[in-house]
């Protein structure tokens, strides 16, 4: 038995024997055709460019019906690479005047297009290169006849290991028998993870070598909520996580039965839980899974498409459709979060020394205010259709938050001009994210409607840990004392001046959390749909006194061990079924 550790993708256990996607290519030999062979390969290649584009659009299909537009756009750019004329052409030249095969011509003239994009040298195209490779891949596989990467033949439930995936790969594992994903490399924020998360089973990426230390058919438990992948387990062990899977799946059946029940604990106190979304349609999903609105929506998500930034009506509707999604309940958008580990594909080639120290944010809104203002007015525009809140990502000086308002005053006065209307009192937030803000918290309370926690961020600038680092992950933890300290701080803070305080960071939707974040004053936690269901028992089964004295406790350890071993001990009595 061995265990591995990576980051962790979606809860959840997966059990079952590996499959090994290959990362290698395809093998094509140099082969000519004679005189006579050189039009049938020119239709066999004329077959293979419809094929792929017409399977490309039936997945496009798909995902714009599940997960909406903006997932669907993924694959934008391959549909726009096939339907290119000079790429085309560059293939049948090399059939027609070289007699090549029209495997070889293809795989030729896309791995010299992948090439263009390596010498570029830029570890941010990774995400381009993969695109290429996957368009070869499709490619291939209609001229050579072969599936021989389908995952769509499975005939019994597999965990899915790999190097990485790309997009297409992921799009198609909800229509094969895959329970669970681990894979080597692991960028929180890709395309991949993005998708993988929407997937909704269990998942653990940045493993680093899982797929060369996994044979095929060894037997693998994915525990996502734990971030493991159990290789060859032992009798007792799979035993336990056989036990643990049948508690997920009963589990799932009672959180269905209380979703509709408002997150009240039992002494009386009314616990807002929000949803965490990254894609329009997702505010719809969250109102489904008993969520009470929608805490955090990151905008960002609409740039990092291949197109480009969306235009302002683009923008517009996709906030209009959030918040008609979101059904009356609030809607608190935030405002783009570009840069670290976000790059649009237009900025991925400004390679920045440290990205998470760099030009992120509201400092890069800040510098690009034509864009800024963009989606400002785009936002207010929206506002007037339903409950919503405004928020900047990343506020770290008051200048920065003020020079937003400003920002915002003018998209405001411009929309007037204009006699477009707009909710004229939207209240405007922050996300409290660095240890500048948590520091000068009681000057921000004066200057702001809200505030809104972003343990993502502040774990790794409070802990110099970052985030998408599978090297340092051991160290990125949110149960360390100095985290704690920290919440309650500004916890306090924010209750003494009346401002409101909610917090969106993962470790709201982590039950090892609730107790401890409830105990020190929050009422309003964002968080994935998917996991509003488990914290909403848990809040239902708890009581203000008892989190309080919890969170005491908890605040009382000097090691992240410590607070970690307690919250669980305290959090197992109150689920003592759940695993989490
Ligand atoms: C955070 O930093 O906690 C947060 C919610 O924002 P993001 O994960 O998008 O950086
Ligand atoms: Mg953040």
């Amino acid at each position: 038995m061995e265990i591995l550790r990576g980051i962790a993708v979606s809860p959840g256990i997966a059990i079952g024997e590996a499959v090994i996607l290959e990362a290698e290519d395809y093998r094509i030999p140099y082969r000519a055709v004679s005189a006579q062979d050189v039009e049938p390969e020119l239709a066999r290649l004329d077959s293979a460019f419809s094929n792929s584009i017409v399977e490309l659009e039936r997945q496009e299909e798909w995902l714009d019906h599940h997960l909406g537009r903006d997932a669907a756009q993924v694959f934008d750019w391959h549909v726009g690479v096939l339907k290119d004329e000079r790429l085309r052409s560059s293939i049948e030249s090399l059939i027609r005047d070289k007699q090549a095969a029209a495997a070889y011509a293809a795989s030729t003239v896309m791995r010299n297009y992948q090439r263009r994009f390596m010498q570029m040298s830029d570890p941010l195209l990774v995400e381009r290169i993969r695109d290429v490779q996957d368009i070869e891949r499709r490619l291939l596989r209609h001229i050579l006849g072969e599936d021989r990467e389908d995952l769509a033949h499975l005939t019994t439930q597999a965990v899915l290991i790999a190097h990485d995936l790309t997009p297409t790969q992921t799009a198609q594992l909800a229509e094969t028998r895959v329970v669970g994903v681990a894979l080597d490399s692991g960028a929180a924020t890709s395309h991949t993870a993005i998708l993988l998360r929407s997937w909704g089973r269990p998942g653990v990426i940045g493993l680093t070598d899982v797929s060369t230390r996994v044979s095929g058919g060894d037997l693998l438990i994915i525990d996502g909520a734990n971030q493991l992948v159990i290789m060859n387990p032992s009798a007792a062990i799979l035993e336990e996580y056989r036990a643990k899977e049948e508690a997920y799946v009963r589990l799932a059946g009672e959180l269905d039965e209380i979703k509709s029940l408002p997150a009240v604990t039992r002494d009386g106190e009314r616990v807002q839980l929000m949803c965490n979304i990254e894609f329009p349609p997702e505010a719809r999903v969250g109102a489904n899974k008993g969520g009470d609105g929608v805490g955090l929506y990151r905008t960002e998500f609409l740039f990092l498409q291949p197109a480009g930034a969306p235009s302002e009506d683009e923008q517009y509707e996709a906030y209009r459709e959030t918040i008609l999604g979101a059904d009356g309940r609030p809607v608190t958008i935030r405002t783009f979060d570009l840069g670290a580990d976000k790059y649009t594909q237009q900025r991925s080639y400004e390679q920045e020394r440290n990205p998470m120290l760099g030009l992120r944010s509201i400092r890069y809104s800040l510098q690009n205010l034509s864009m800024f203002k963009t989606q400002l007015r785009a936002i207010l525009r929206a506002s007037c259709h339903g409950d919503v809140r405004l928020m900047f990502p990343l506020i770290t000086s008051l200048m920065e938050f003020r020079q937003a308002k400003m920002t915002l005053h003018d998209a405001m006065e411009d929309l007037e001009e204009d006699g477009i209307p707009f909710a004229r009192d939207i209240p405007v937030g922050m996300m409290l994210e660095t240890p500048a803000a948590v520091i000068q918290v009681k000057e921000f309370c004066r200057e702001v409607s809200f505030i809104s926690i972003g343990t993502n961020d502040l774990v790794q600038y409070l802990l110099a840990v970052d985030r998408g680092n599978e090297r340092v992950s051991q160290f990125y933890n949110a149960s360390h004392p100095a985290l704690l300290r920290t919440l309650r701080d500004v916890l306090r803070a924010c209750t003494h001046a009346g401002v409101e305080c909610s917090l969106c960071g993962e470790i709201a939707g982590q039950p090892l959390f609730t107790l401890f974040l409830l105990g020190i004053g929050l009422r309003s936690l964002s968080m994935a749909p998917g996991n509003i269901p488990e914290i909403k028992k848990l809040i239902r089964l708890a009581a203000v006194p008892q989190a309080q004295r919890i969170a005491r406790r908890a605040l009382s350890f000097e090691t992240e061990r410590q607070v970690t071993n307690y919250l669980r001990d305290e959090t197992r009595k109150m689920l003592p079924e759940d695993p989490f």
